[in-house]
């Protein structure tokens, strides 16, 4: 079939992607899954070497990638990575900020303010830091994307996890306000709620524990692959994705919808 009977595109080929956190997990997915549609994708995380090693891969399938290192609670790389990455690969159209560690624990804990302020430094602060820095290529895209990856954690809350609960509560803020904010230019922003997806941060979990949240939490029974949420962020960053932004967006396994 040569002619096609609607009219956007669902293409994000040639388009600049800039990723955090994408040496693991759902990063990595997604930088994979970019790459694969032909966007020039920007990877980023903590070390060099593990930066490199996904970059390789992407080139390994002909696909157009720029790695480097860049620890998110560092606002002076920040501004620096992005021009490096403009240098490269020109300016940057959609940002994922997905970078992501654990920080938890009890109220009680001697360490729970380390926990918050770790929080906070790596799961909210960095983002808006890093579409400041992107902003002007943002609007002159046309086309501007931003998808922030926060949490179910974001929506609900569980024990003993109030630091963490609280930066992907004010991701989801940052996303609405971001949103009304940057509507103007065009740049949609949304925000990606996974549930238990099986990553670098859940491998820990005995495996017999994630079995048993999952079946009890989620619809489906299951953890997520991180692929599964990468396609989420692929949809919204698709041109023909131009109407949809400030939305939350569980992808769970149905965890938020469950009751019982
Ligand atoms: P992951 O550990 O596989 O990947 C997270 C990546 O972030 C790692 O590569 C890590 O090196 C990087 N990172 C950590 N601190 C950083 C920093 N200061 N600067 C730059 N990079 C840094 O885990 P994941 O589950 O793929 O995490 C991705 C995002 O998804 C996180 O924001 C996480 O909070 C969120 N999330 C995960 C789950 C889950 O079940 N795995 C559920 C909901 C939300």
């Amino acid at each position: 079939m040569s002619e096609r009977l609607t009219s956007r595109s669902r293409s994000v080929a040639g388009k600049v992607v800039l990723i955090t956190g994408a040496a693991s997990g759902m990063g990595k997915a997604t930088a994979f899954l970019f790459a694969d549609e032909g966007a020039h994708v920007a990877v980023t995380d903590l070390r060099q070497a593990d930066v490199d090693a996904v970059v390789e891969q992407i080139h390994g399938v002909g696909g157009t990638a720029f790695g480097a290192a860049l620890d998110v609670t560092d606002a002076d790389a920040i501004v620096r990575v992005v021009d490096d990455i403009r240098r490269e690969l020109g300016p940057i159209d959609i940002v994922v900020n997905n970078a992501g560690v654990v920080a938890g624990g009890q109220l009680e804990d001697p360490n729970f303010e380390d926990e918050w302020v770790k929080a906070l430094d790596v799961l909210l602060t960095p983002h808006q830091r890093i579409v400041r820095a992107c902003l002007d290529d943002l609007k002159a895209s046309g086309e501007g994307r931003i998808i922030n990856i926060s949490s179910t954690e974001g929506i609900t809350a569980q024990r003993n996890a109030t630091p963490y609960t609280a930066a992907k509560h004010g991701v989801v803020g940052l996303t609405r306000s971001l949103a009304v904010n940057l509507g103007v230019h065009g740049i949609t922003v949304n925000a990606i709620c996974p549930g238990p997806i099986l990553t670098g941060i859940t491998e820990p979990i005995p495996e017999d524990m994630r079995d048993t949240f999952a079946r009890r939490r989620t619809a489906l029974r299951r953890y997520g692959d991180p692929e599964e949420v990468a396609h989420i962020t692929l949809s919204l960053a698709m041109p023909a994705a131009s109407y949809i932004t400030g939305a939350i967006i569980p992808v769970d396994g149905g965890l938020t919808a469950k009751n019982d």
